[in-house]
């Protein structure tokens, strides 16, 4: 599946339910159009589009602002330009929020989801955007003539017509701002073409790529964007733009696996796999949802805001091949990784969920405490390699690293807490004081033991500009102990383990 942004797709733009298509073309006729906007008395838009009763005034399409459409993503970028112009703060990707269309899927919005997504902007009464041809005289002029008086009367209009002149065109959705009085010459912003603001067309060429395929014959296709009411232009600007950003990262990663991998969605994990349908399933909820929900819960409120790839690949070959082919790099370890280059974790899920949970931690702690130490982000991480739930928690339970921890403290290679958490990166991962990961993470189950994990952690965000290491945030949740105390304790509290 092609990917090139400066194309649109080859998604037929215009799926809809056309029953009552017939009633809902009288029911449009019967409000004319949405125009003159500014009488419509809910925009609120800027003083030059205000001045109700006054003539309205024409549309300038240089105050419209360009936006470049993501792929398949015409139909929100040109709303987006309209509601920009109106003074509202918006993209494409809040735009797409608004059009209900699952994630999953991984394109843009057709018209009858625009629909849905004007609906919800301006409306129950918003007028039907379809208009059925019948091959009556003169009923394509009519509309256009409804066109052209709503931009003549300040509103941008949405058209959906095919690309070009071309047999297999896809159907692609523009935003008119100007029709010449005089020719009848459309001017238009272009969203699939980087530097595709104020392009021209012809009134002829535009009349022959207007219609396009319903399921009962030819149709035009018409939104007017008038000033939106007051508690849409509230409204938007606090819309979430991730699922508009997992759409597209949905469409790369269609486009990188072969057809019979399998490809899903959990919230900001865009997740591909060649494991079985049941250890895909299974994946996907018992590991990914289940933990990204604790995650959120326990520690990381509201989640990710931009999505992550995932790529559960099943097994040594698969794993190591894929990711060359795809990223051109070698994973360095056997298990599966995150990399903040790619924005994606690549598992060798055949090693088992474990190391997956511990690198879902690594984007989120990236996102919600850039500053964390290296010490807290891969302690906290590795504590979840081996989880559990208790009371509706998700807990880190005893693992393969307490024996390598028990033989680095008797063989006198551990040296002292403090100074596992004074490393900065480079020293926590290149020279390891006798397995600084399972120090990190056996700390981490020590304070979840004493039900101070989610503490800690909410205590060390809030407070990690005066206190980057996370000692005086540890010494304040564990009551003010000194870290000699705090360390034989923890010594102590080592030695109850069982494996
Ligand atoms: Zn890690």
């Amino acid at each position: 599946m092609p990917v090139d942004s400066s194309l649109p797709s080859a998604a037929a733009r215009v799926r809809a339910p056309l029953a009552s298509l017939a009633i809902a073309a009288a029911a449009f006729a019967g409000v004319a159009l949405l125009v003159p906007a500014a009488t419509r008395g809910d925009g609120g838009g800027d003083a030059a589009h205000a001045g109700a009763g006054a003539a309205a005034p024409a549309l300038d399409p240089a105050r419209v602002p360009f936006e470049a459409q993501a792929p398949d993503f015409c139909g929100e970028a040109c709303l987006s330009m309209a509601l920009r112009y109106w003074g509202v703060e918006t993209d494409q990707y809040r735009v797409h929020a608004l059009t209900g269309v699952a994630p999953e899927l991984g394109r843009g919005a057709w018209t009858a989801e625009m629909n849905a997504a004007t609906r919800r902007l301006w409306g129950p009464s918003y007028p039907s955007p379809w208009f059925e041809l019948t091959g009556k005289e003169g009923e394509v002029e009519t509309r256009f003539r409804q066109l052209a008086s709503s931009v003549a009367s300040g509103t941008p209009c949405m058209v959906c017509c095919r690309y070009d002149e071309r047999k297999e065109a896809s159907e692609h959705f523009r935003l008119v701002t100007r029709i010449d009085p005089a020719t009848g010459e459309l001017t238009y912003q272009e969203p699939a073409e980087a530097d595709g603001a104020g392009r021209r067309m012809t009134k002829e060429r535009f009349v022959g790529l207007w219609p396009v395929r319903g399921s009962n014959g030819p149709l035009l296709i018409l939104f007017p964007f008038p000033a939106p009411p007051a508690a849409a232009r509230a409204a938007i600007p606090r819309l979430p733009d991730l699922a508009g950003r997992v759409v597209q990262a949905v469409r790369r990663v269609r486009a990188r696996v072969p057809a019979d991998f399998h490809l899903g969605v959990e919230g900001p994990f865009v997740i591909a796999s060649d494991q079985s349908p049941e250890e895909f399933r299974s994946s996907r909820q018992h590991t990914i949802q289940w933990a990204y929900t604790h995650l959120q819960a326990q520690f990381f409120p509201g989640g990710l805001r931009h999505p992550i790839e995932v790529y559960l690949l099943n097994g040594k070959a698969s794993y190591e091949g894929h990711v060359e082919e795809w990223f051109h790099e070698r994973p360095h370890t056997k298990y599966g990784y995150y990399s903040p280059a790619h924005q994606a974790l690549f598992m060798n899920i055949a090693t088992g969920g474990g190391t997956l949970v511990h690198e879902m931690v690594h984007p989120l702690m990236a996102e919600q405490f850039p500053g964390v130490p290296s010490w807290f982000n891969e302690g906290l991480a590795s504590l979840f390699e081996q989880c559990g739930e208790e009371n509706g928690k998700m807990v880190g339970l005893l693992n393969w690293r307490y024996s390598g921890l028990m033989e680095a403290i008797r063989t006198g290679q551990f040296k002292a807490l403090e100074r596992l958490m004074r490393t900065d990166s480079q020293t926590f991962y290149a020279n390891d004081q006798g397995d600084n990961y399972g120090i990190a993470r056996y700390l981490c189950q020590y304070l979840q033991s004493r039900g101070k994990i989610q503490e800690y952690y909410q205590h060390f965000h809030a407070h990690s500009g005066e206190d980057p290491t996370g000692i005086a945030s540890l010494r304040a949740v564990l009551g003010g102990d000194s870290m000699e105390k705090i360390q034989a304790d923890w010594l102590a509290w080592l030695k109850t383990l069982k494996r």
